[in-house]
Order: C-alpha cells, then sequence, then structure tokens
C-alpha cells in the first residue's frame, strides 16, 4: 500500500499533471508558502487576482463584456471586494439562461467538466480550464494535508449512486493517479453491510470519504452486527455533500477511532471549504470571494446565502454566483492559526428549510435531532428513515424497520412530531422495504416537496 503510494506521489502524479498540462504540485507549494498569510494579505492576493479575472470577462466573455459595459466597469474600478456588489448576483436560472454567453470552453485546448445535479434536480455540466482546475486541485490536497493525508494516499468512497462500469482508461486513471476506489452502497441492509465490511478491510488504512447518510448508515450497521470499524485502521473519514450533524460525527469518531473531516464543495466551483484539525470550516479564499447576502426568503436566524467569485475559472466565469447554500460567517479566528476566513455549514440549502402553516420557519435540524434521540433510544430498531414535507401541514415519515417494530416506531414519531409541532402539522408514516436515494445519489434525512415555491405554494 505504502509502495503504491509513493510510487503515485513520485512518478505517476507527475506524469500525469505533465501529459494533461496541469500545474496542481507548484500551485500547491505556493498555497503552502502562503500559509502564514494575514486576513489583509489575502484580501491584497483576492483583489489582484479578482482584477486580472474582470480583464479577461471584459475581453473574453460575452456576457460580462456586456454587463461590465452596461455598468460602466472595468478592472480599474474594483479597489476592494466591496466593489463586487456594483455586479448583480449570478442566479442559477441567469446562468442556464445566459449559459451560451457566460461559458467559453472553446477558448481553451483543454477544459475539465464537472457534472452535477443541484437543488433543484436538473443535471448541470459546467467547465473549468486547466489553470482553474489545478487551483481547485491544490486547494483540496492542500487542506487534505492540514491531516496530514497526502497526494497518493488511498481513499475510499462510499458513494450511494450506482456507477455503470467504467472505461480501463478511468480505472486505471482512479487506482494508478488517484489510488481512489468507489463502493456504491445503494440500500442500507445487512447483506450491503457484510459486503461494505470486506471492502473496508481490504482497503485497511485507507482514508473514507462519502455522503454523511451512506457512510453513517453503514456504521449503525456495523454496530448492530456486533463489527468494530476500529479494527479497519481507517485514517480518517471525510464526509462530504450533505451535512453533518454533531451526533452524526461523535458517532463516526467513536466507531472508526478515526478524525472525520468534513468538506463543503459544489461542482461549479470545486471546493469551497475544508474543516482543519482545530474544528474551523476554512473557507479556500485564494480560489474564492465569499459574499454573505440575505436569503431569498427569510430562514434560521443569521443564515446568509453563500455567493462566490471564482477568481481562476475563465473557461466558464462565476461572478457573484448565487451557490444556493445557507451558512454563517464564523468571524472567530481558528486556534489552527490559519488567516483564512471561516464558515459554518451548519445550516442546510435554501431547499430544506421548513416552512409552517403559521408562518414560522425552523431549520431541519429539528429532524436530524428527531434522528439523534432516536439513535439512543428506540433508534436500533430503525434502519433508514426520511421525512418528507408534502406541503406545509403535512409530513411523510418512511422509515426502514423489522415489521415486529413499525406500531412502536410510529408511536414515536407521532409523539415526536406531536412534542416538536405542537398539533400544527399532519403526519403520514409508512414502512417502506427500502429508501431508495434522490436522483442524484443521495440519501437526505429530510426532504421538501414545497420548496421552490415556499409557503405561498400551500
Ligand atoms: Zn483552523
Amino acid at each position: 500500500m505504502r509502495l503504491k503510494q509513493w510510487f503515485i506521489r513520485t512518478v505517476s502524479y507527475p506524469l500525469y499533471e505533465k501529459s494533461r498540462g496541469l500545474t496542481v504540485r507548484s500551485k500547491l507549494r505556493e498555497l503552502e508558502a502562503g500559509a502564514n498569510r494575514t486576513p489583509e494579505q489575502i484580501r491584497e492576493h483576492q483583489l489582484e487576482k479578482l482584477r486580472s479575472l474582470i480583464a479577461d470577462c471584459g475581453a473574453r466573455t460575452p456576457y460580462y463584456r456586456e454587463l461590465l459595459k452596461r455598468n460602466g466597469l472595468t478592472a480599474g474600478s474594483f479597489r476592494s471586494q466591496d466593489d463586487l456588489s456594483r455586479l448583480p448576483v449570478l442566479t442559477k436560472s441567469l446562468l442556464r439562461e445566459n449559459k451560451e454567453a457566460i461559458s467559453v470552453p472553446g477558448l481553451f485546448r483543454r477544459t475539465y467538466c464537472h457534472q452535477s445535479s443541484g437543488s433543484t434536480g436538473e443535471p448541470k455540466v459546467l467547465c473549468a480550464d486547466t489553470e482553474a482546475e489545478s487551483h481547485r486541485m491544490a486547494a483540496l490536497f492542500r487542506s487534505r494535508r492540514w491531516w496530514g493525508w497526502d497526494i497518493g494516499a488511498p481513499v475510499l468512497e462510499i458513494w450511494g449512486t450506482y456507477h455503470l462500469r467504467p472505461s480501463l482508461k478511468r480505472t486505471l486513471r482512479m487506482s494508478w493517479i488517484e489510488n481512489r476506489f468507489r463502493h456504491s452502497v445503494m440500500r442500507l441492509t445487512d447483506a450491503t453491510a457484510a459486503e461494505t465490511w470486506d471492502v473496508l478491510r481490504k482497503h485497511r488504512g485507507a482514508y473514507v470519504r462519502g455522503y454523511v447518510t451512506s457512510i453513517f448508515g453503514i456504521a449503525r450497521l456495523f454496530e448492530e452486527s456486533g463489527r468494530n470499524p476500529a479494527e479497519l485502521g481507517i485514517r480518517a473519514v471525510c464526509t462530504t455533500s450533505e451535512r453533518l450533524y454533531e451526533y452524526q460525527r461523535r458517532f463516526l469518531e467513536s466507531a472508526f477511532g478515526c478524525p472525520v473531516i468534513d468538506e463543503y464543495g459544489a461542482s461549479e466551483v470545486g471546493i469551497i471549504a475544508f474543516q482543519c484539525p482545530s474544528g474551523g470550516m476554512h473557507l479556500m479564499e485564494e480560489n474564492l470571494i465569499a459574499e454573505f447576502a440575505d436569503p431569498p426568503r427569510p430562514g434560521p436566524a443569521d443564515a446568509k446565502s453563500l455567493i462566490l467569485t471564482d477568481l481562476n475559472n475563465r473557461a466558464t466565469p462565476l461572478l457573484r454566483y448565487e451557490v444556493g447554500d445557507l451558512v454563517r460567517p464564523d468571524p472567530e479566528p481558528c486556534a489552527c492559526g490559519s488567516g483564512l476566513a471561516r464558515i459554518r455549514v451548519d445550516i442546510g440549502r435554501e431547499s430544506d428549510v421548513v416552512y409552517l402553516p403559521d408562518g414560522s420557519r425552523v431549520s431541519p435540524v429539528l429532524f436530524c435531532h428527531m434522528g439523534q434521540y432516536s439513535f439512543y433510544e428506540i433508534g436500533r430498531k430503525i434502519r433508514q428513515y426520511r421525512i418528507i414535507q408534502k406541503s406545509l401541514d403535512r409530513f411523510d415519515v418512511e422509515a426502514v424497520c423489522n415489521p415486529d417494530d413499525q406500531s412502536e416506531v410510529e408511536a414515536y414519531f407521532r409523539k415526536a412530531f406531536e412534542e416538536d409541532f405542537d398539533g400544527l402539522v399532519r403526519l403520514d408514516v409508512r414502512f417502506p422495504d427500502s429508501i431508495p436515494p434522490d436522483a442524484s445519489g443521495k440519501h437526505r434525512a429530510f426532504v421538501s416537496e414545497i420548496h421552490p415555491a415556499g409557503p405561498e405554494s400551500g
């Protein structure tokens, strides 16, 4: 295992970089050389990159050329990050409507396209140029190295999606360039747990990365079946794509006997924030300028809508892009000493804000508290669950459990809802054999079906 890691770090990854025109390792060295930058120095660095980005956009990107002209702006107009507010926010629908005028991959010899289905469920593909891709990968490697997780270290991804058999080229790249293996966990069953256990044993000493609910669900099945994941020598568990709740972090840390690292990214801009060993979620400010706007609809207290400007990507420049996630800025300096600003990502996506019939709004955290309590009490009987808000006053609970336990589980959820919502909402409880992931392959503990129209649709 170690020999392969050494081979990738010193031979195959450098060769891969060279063949693709990537400059990840040199950018990684630059990032690490700048690790002691103060917040002021980081802002200066951003501003310099912002001016160069604006100049390029004005020259080469039809959408921004027109926008800058209309607002009488040039690169020189940007004297501080605050001047970005002279441009309108780029919403997902604006991006969709103007994609041809924003995305100019034809100007580049090679681009890296990333596909995702956003919170709207609509698949989108956005391309990054080689320079931007190198910056993104460098920021990711830099952040992993805070934990001693270096290029070439083995990574086992526990993903929620079935994948078609990958091409030989892709299989070779994943294995011999990235040392990355993927294991699909669609249904959380005893059979999946046994299979995953064997895969993890085979990848002893790897880093495990994946969706929170998949890893958490599997870890709980291990516990139920008397398996001890701490035996597997997993170096760290890295959670992504979903909110990591504190009770899940505690459970995973204790089950696997290793650190649990939270990562936050989006396919449009790459890695956005990464947790440091002192617990701060640091923004990748060398690559991104973050703004915190009032959310389109009122959300939980002090929640802000995250707006990002990607300082590197010229193939699809995103200036003031509305990511669609609610975050909280975290202004306190971090114990790790990094000058990179921090955010808290403990709120969830805008589509996950829960609206109630009396006009109040609550965080979906509430539903996961139900999971937390259930975990300590009745939860051992609930294999998997999902709460769906069907309309303002109607919620469905789907729970997977033994038929013998159904009445007890139903009574538990009814009591929990009654206590939390005081008779405001109706509840239907169903017991499917399994709960499939959503279209993007993610399992979500809470799904709102009344977004985007929100309360008006009720
Ligand atoms: Zn920190």
